[in-house]
C-alpha cells in the first residue's frame, strides 16, 4: 500500500496542501485556496483566522481524498512566520483578526525601544526590536481588544503564531503547541535556553499560560481530526526554514536563497548561534533528533517584486518570465543600474529613508538595459547579504542553493553564480517549504533517515560562475557606488 505525508503550507497569500509519495520521493497531488488579507489603515495587514482555518482543512481533505488506496501516515505543517492570532481557549474563537507578519501596527512602539532594551532582548532571543515580529503585535491586542483582556484575566485567553492556531483547530483543542524555528521568531523565545523568556513575556505583557507548548520539530503536535479520520500532525517548521531543510542544508555553512517577491538567505550554522554584528537575525534552522540547530537569517524586501513593478507599473513586459529573453538580448545594461530601494532598505545599510534609483542612464538606455538592471540588483543584494554573513560566521560560502518563483529565471541564476563567485544549485523540487515539511513529517513517523532528507534533493541545474573576477567585482563596486546615492 502507498505511503504518503500531507504538507501543509499555510502561507501568506494561500494555503496549499500537499500530498508527498513517500517511496516515490515526490508530491503527486496539490490542492490551493487563496487567503484575502484586508488593510484596514495604512500600513496595516490582517487576516480571518477562522478562513485560515476552514481553508486549511478545505485542502488537507482534498489532499485526503486524492489518497484514496494509500495511507497518509500524517500532516507536516509550515506556515507564515510572525503573524499573530488571539483566541479563546474554550471556543477556538478568535477574538480579533490576525495580524499580519507584514503589519506595521506596532512600528511607533517598537522604535521607542530603549537601545539597551534591544540590546538585551537581541541577547536572548536573536532579533532586533520590530513591527515585524510577534510580540508586539500581541501586546498591541491585548491593550486595544477588550475581549483579550477579559480573557486573560481569565485565563482562557491563547496567543500563537498559525502553525499553532492550526494545530489548535485540527486538534479540536486538544493540543496547543509551537515547535521552536516559529517560537524564535516571536521575540518571546530565549534562542539560548530553548524556553518562553520570563524578562521577555514581562516586557510585552504576555503571560505563559497564553503561549503554546515549544515541542520540537520532528515530535508528535497532536491527533488531527478529519471528517472520520485521525491524522498525526507530526513535523513543523516555519516557512523559511522548512526551506532551508527542504534544500537539505543540513551543514554547517550551507545556504538556501529564496527569491520570492523578497528575498530570504537562510545560512546553516550548525549547533552554535551566531549574533550578527551586521544587522541580521540568528534564528532556530531547525530541531530534531533531540538536537538543536541554528541558522543566520538575512532578508531584503524587494526582489520579485521589482520585476512585478517593471510589468505593472513601468508595462515593460507582458510576464515575468519574459524578463529573461529581455536581459539576454542585450549584453549588458550599458552602465545603468538600479537600487530597489521602494521601502527603504534593509541589511546591510539599514536605511527606511532611502528610495528606489535608477542611475547611468544615457540617450542609448532601452528597455532592455532597465529589465537587466532591475534582475542584476536581486543577485548584487543577494552579495550583500553573503558579505554580511561570512564576516558574522567566519565561514565561506562554497555554493548556495537557490529556490522561490525567480530561481526560474536563468539568466538570473547564471548572473548570482557570477557576481557572488560560487555555483548556484537549482534543485529539481523547487517547492522546498512544503518539502521541509513533508521530509521532517516522514522523518518523524520513521518513514525515512536523515541520510534520506540529504538524497531526496536533487539538483536540476548547477550554474557555475565565470572565471572572470575583476570584471563582476567591477560591477558590484558600481553597484554600491548607486546605493550611496539612494541613501537618505
Ligand atoms: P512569494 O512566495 O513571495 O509570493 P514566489 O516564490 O511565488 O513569491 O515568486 C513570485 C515572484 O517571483 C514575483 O515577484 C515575480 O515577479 C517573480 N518571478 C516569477 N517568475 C519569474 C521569472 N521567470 N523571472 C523573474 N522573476 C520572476
Amino acid at each position: 500500500m502507498k505511503k504518503y505525508i500531507i504538507s501543509l503550507d499555510a502561507g501568506t497569500t494561500s494555503i496549499r496542501a500537499f500530498l508527498y509519495d513517500v517511496e516515490e520521493r515526490r508530491f503527486v497531488h496539490r490542492a490551493q485556496q487563496e487567503v484575502a488579507s484586508s488593510f484596514p489603515h495604512p500600513g496595516w495587514v490582517e487576516q480571518d483566522a477562522d478562513e485560515i482555518a476552514f481553508k486549511a482543512a478545505y485542502v488537507l481533505g482534498d489532499c485526503l481524498r486524492a489518497a484514496s488506496g494509500g495511507r497518509v501516515e500524517g500532516i507536516g505543517i509550515t506556515n507564515q512566520r510572525e503573524t499573530v492570532v488571539c483566541f479563546d481557549a474554550q471556543t477556538g474563537e478568535p477574538v480579533s483578526p490576525a495580524i499580519v507578519w507584514q503589519c506595521r501596527r506596532t512600528s511607533e512602539f517598537c522604535s521607542s525601544i530603549p537601545k539597551e532594551d534591544a540590546a538585551r532582548i537581541k541577547e536572548k532571543c536573536g532579533l532586533l526590536p520590530d513591527a515585524y515580529f510577534s510580540a508586539s503585535k500581541i501586546k498591541w491586542i491585548l491593550e486595544n481588544v477588550p475581549e483579550a483582556k477579559r480573557l486573560q484575566r481569565l485565563g482562557r485567553l491563547r496567543a500563537g503564531t498559525v502553525d499553532s492556531f492550526l494545530i489548535y483547530r485540527l486538534t479540536e483543542g486538544r493540543s496547543f503547541a509551537t515547535d521552536p524555528t516559529n517560537a524564535s521568531r516571536t521575540m518571546l523565545y530565549n534562542i539560548r535556553t530553548l524556553d518562553w523568556d520570563d524578562d521577555l513575556l514581562a516586557y510585552f505583557g504576555v503571560t505563559r499560560d497564553m503561549l503554546p507548548a515549544v515541542l520540537p520539530c520532528d515530535a508528535l503536535f497532536g491527533q488531527a481530526k478529519l471528517g472520520q479520520r485521525e491524522l498525526p500532525v507530526a513535523g513543523v517548521l516555519g516557512d523559511q526554514q522548512a526551506a532551508l531543510f527542504g534544500q537539505a542544508c543540513l551543514k554547517e555553512g550551507d545556504v538556501k536563497l529564496t527569491y520570492g517577491t523578497g528575498l530570504f538567505m537562510l545560512f546553516a550554522t550548525g549547533a552554535r548561534p551566531i549574533f550578527s554584528r551586521s544587522g541580521l537575525l540568528t534564528t532556530v534552522g531547525y530541531a530534531f533528533r533531540g538536537k538543536t540547530y541554528y541558522a543566520l537569517e538575512g532578508s531584503v524586501f524587494h526582489a520579485g517584486s521589482g520585476v512585478q513593478w517593471l510589468r505593472d507599473g513601468l508595462g515593460f513586459l507582458e510576464n515575468a518570465a519574459e524578463s529573461e529573453r529581455l536581459s539576454l538580448s542585450v549584453a549588458d545594461t550599458g552602465g545603468v543600474f538600479f537600487v530597489p530601494a521602494f521601502t527603504g532598505l534593509g541589511a546591510p545599510y539599514w536605511d527606511s529613508e532611502a528610495r528606489g534609483l535608477i542611475s547611468g542612464i544615457t540617450r542609448g538606455t532601452r528597455k532592455e538595459h532597465i529589465v537587466r538592471a532591475v534582475l542584476e540588483s536581486i543577485a548584487y543584494s543577494a552579495r550583500d547579504l553573503a558579505a554580511c554573513m561570512e564576516e558574522d560566521s567566519g565561514i565561506p560560502f562554497t555554493s548556495v542553493r537557490c529556490d522561490g518563483g525567480a530561481s526560474a529565471n536563468n539568466f538570473l541564476m547564471q548572473f548570482q553564480a557570477d557576481v557572488l563567485g560560487i555555483p548556484v544549485d537549482r534543485p529539481e523540487e523547487r517547492e522546498s517549504t512544503a518539502l521541509g515539511a513533508a521530509l521532517m513529517c516522514a522523518l518523524s513517523r520513521g518513514l525515512i533517515g536523515e541520510e534520506d532528507v540529504v538524497s531526496s534533493r536533487t539538483s536540476e541545474r548547477i550554474f557555475v560562475p565565470s572565471l572572470d573576477r575583476t570584471y563582476f567585482d567591477g560591477l558590484y563596486a558600481q553597484y554600491r557606488a548607486a546605493v550611496r546615492r539612494a541613501l537618505g
